[in-house]
């Protein structure tokens, strides 16, 4: 059995819940229990606030959990980062008052800077050999410049709208974070296996996002023109027709300019083309 922690309530629940359950593990989303156990796999579920995850990890109340990145770092945790998950994507960024003109990382000397992420910023700037002073504050980060609590922020951004609202730019880009998956270092080898095994089923189904799988009926004449067609093809599977000359091709293509692709193979003679969808893909 392996205890997961997941973030209760967030940005980042909605997109953990559902990458658990496309790899096959079913238990309840009520978010009233804090701690659930999967019907079919040997796994327990922790809800906590995402700032409290790195820490569980790392003391071994949760044995896994998954969390931004940035957060790990934040809080300093001893834990491993062992998957990248490609979903909760943001940076780090220092933003000023758009009003003003920006002079390079220098200029935040003697600056008061308002952030909820003072460990990676007092990094940034030690590594700058910028001496600034840094404000923690939980929230509310993009307001501290216009009530006059600070002359710059530190703060998540990630399309940068709430900076523009908040009458500021977007100065040094830092730290770039993803949700991870992230172990404690302790676990024993049963529980490793199971991990690994998780892992193997997140990664099938981060390997079929993007992807479709394409059928069609084609004139064997042609298969060599529809393989340029489609760039990234892995060899495709092909099986004879009744009808002389002719195949049915299978492929797996990367859904990235599908229409164009599928045009250009109706052009070379290409017939009910079916397109599917994948849910999962093993090596
Ligand atoms: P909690 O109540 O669990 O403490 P929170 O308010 O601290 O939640 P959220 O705003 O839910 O945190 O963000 C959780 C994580 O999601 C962040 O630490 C970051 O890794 C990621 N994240 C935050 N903002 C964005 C965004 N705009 N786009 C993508 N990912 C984001
Ligand atoms: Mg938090």
């Amino acid at each position: 059995m392996i205890r997961l922690a997941i973030q209760a309530k967030g940005r980042l629940n909605e997109e953990s819940t559902e990458i658990l359950t496309e790899s096959g593990l079913t238990f309840e989303k009520s978010k009233r229990k804090l701690l659930t156990r999967c019907e079919d796999f040997p796994l327990e579920i922790l809800y906590l606030r995402d700032d409290d995850i790195p820490g569980a990890v790392e003391m071994g109340v949760a044995d896994i959990g998954i969390v931004g990145l940035n957060e790990v770092v934040e809080k300093a945790a001893d834990v491993e980062i062992i998957h990248k998950l490609g979903f909760g994507k943001c940076r780090l960024s220092l933003a000023i008052p758009k009003s003003e003109t920006y002079e390079g990382v220098a200029s935040f000397n003697g600056k008061r800077v308002a952030t909820s992420y003072p460990v990676i910023l007092k990094d940034f700037f030690y590594s700058k050999g910028v001496s600034a002073q840094i404000h923690k504050i939980a929230g509310s980060v993009e307001v501290a410049p216009s009530v006059g609590m600070a002359d710059a922020i530190f703060d998540i951004v990630s399309t940068g709208g709430t900076l523009i609202t908040n009458g500021l730019k977007e100065v040094e880009k830092v730290f770039l974070s993803e949700a991870v998956l992230i172990v404690n270092k302790e676990i024993d080898n049963e529980k490793r296996t199971l991990v690994n095994q998780l892992i193997s089923r997140f990664e099938a189904v981060e390997r079929s996002k993007g992807m479709k799988y394409l059928l069609m009926n084609i004139p064997l004449s042609m298969v060599d023109d529809a393989a340029i067609l489609i760039p990234g093809m892995r060899s495709p599977t092909i099986l004879p027709l009744a009808q002389p000359g002719w195949c049915s091709m299978h492929v797996v293509v990367n859904e990235n300019q599908l229409w164009p692709k599928l045009e250009s193979l109706k052009a070379i003679g290409a017939e009910g083309i079916l397109v599917l969808s994948l849910d999962k893909m093993m090596p």
